[in-house]
């Protein structure tokens, strides 16, 4: 229903709006369907020991299995299900399926990194909902790590420092997501009850490249352990870049050199296994099919 003005372009600008806003609403009501019939899974990527190549914890990571068309990976519909709302079910969601996983899996794996939105962290049904699903289960808060963003603390970073007070009191592991692409690291990194940061994948990418990315790294990595956390580098492809990785000191990480997420059953095998080998090129849709 594009508005008839004397200028073309408005029209099409009005009927180019109409349509995303159709596409969001079909997309938006796909997804309240998917969650009714657990449409989605969890998949887990180990985090691996750079030394030895051993993993024994995990990143959930969700996908959507759709009916007609297959994977679908998070970035295609954790944005929408951000803007509704939806996203603070999914996450509950999730929360319970990795308890689930964990208590299958048994204490072989050690523990399970869970990513939390925007609108996830700040809803005060959070740290209950993970402490019943744990309970209900029969596991202790440290089998779960939470991970946050630098930009979703650094909204309100007062209210933050709270709920992340709450959360370690209770036990739980916090992690601090994509580091390196947000502001106030430092501050973060230094007031906050976290235990681990991740390097975020932009920064793995570039060390072989001959510019400072290496550096960068360098010092990231050093600034870590002189804070006494842990560091794990995301996004390793490489074996250049596990050896640079290995030879700056940094103790973990995680990449499709190792293995990319993949369902639960399969990643349980992998605990015990050298992981490593090569180079995995991931396949079309998405690295978990
Ligand atoms: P993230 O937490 O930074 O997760 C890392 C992403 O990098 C994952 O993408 C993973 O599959 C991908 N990755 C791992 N190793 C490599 C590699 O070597 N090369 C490349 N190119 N990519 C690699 P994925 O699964 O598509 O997830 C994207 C983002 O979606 C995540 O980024 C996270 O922010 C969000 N996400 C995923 N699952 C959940 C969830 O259950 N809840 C919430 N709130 N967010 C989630
Ligand atoms: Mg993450
Ligand atoms: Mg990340
Ligand atoms: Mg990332």
């Amino acid at each position: 229903h594009a508005k008839a003005t004397e200028r073309g372009s408005v029209s099409f600008f009005d009927a180019a709006m109409h349509a995303n806003a159709v596409h969001h609403l079909r997309l938006d009501a796909e997804l309240r369907r998917a969650l009714d019939e657990e449409q989605f899974e969890v998949h887990y990527q180990p985090i691996v020991d750079l030394a030895s190549g051993l993993a024994n914890s995990f990143e959930a990571l969700v996908r959507w299995r759709h009916p007609e068309r297959g994977m679908v990976p998070p970035d295609q519909f954790l944005p929408i299900m951000e803007e509704t709302g939806l996203i603070v079910r999914l996450g509950h969601w999730v929360i319970e399926e990795v308890c689930r996983q964990l208590a299958v899996w048994g204490p072989a794996v050690v523990n399970v990194s869970v990513n939390i939105s925007d609108r996830e962290f700040w809803h005060s049904g959070l740290l209950p909902h993970v402490l019943h699903c744990l309970g209900r289960h029969g596991l202790t808060a440290d089998r779960m790590t939470i991970e946050i963003t630098e930009g979703v603390i650094m909204r309100r970073p007062e209210l933050a420092l709270r709920l992340m007070k709450d959360m370690h009191d209770a036990g739980l592991q916090l992690h601090i997501d994509d580091f390196g692409t947000g502001y106030s690291s430092l501050e973060t990194l230094h007031r906050f009850p976290v235990e681990a940061f991740k390097i975020d994948r932009s920064f793995i990418r570039g060390v072989m490249s001959g510019d400072r990315t290496a550096d960068l790294v360098r010092v990231i990595v050093a600034m870590g352990k002189a804070l006494g956390l842990a560091v794990v580098a995301e996004g390793v492809e490489t074996t250049d870049q596990l050896a640079f990785l290995q030879e700056i000191g940094c103790v973990t990480g995680q990449g499709y050199l190792f293995m990319p997420a993949v369902a639960g059953d399969a990643a349980g095998e992998l605990v015990g296994q050298v992981l490593g080998g090569g180079p995995v090129v991931p396949t079309q849709g998405g690295p978990t099919q």
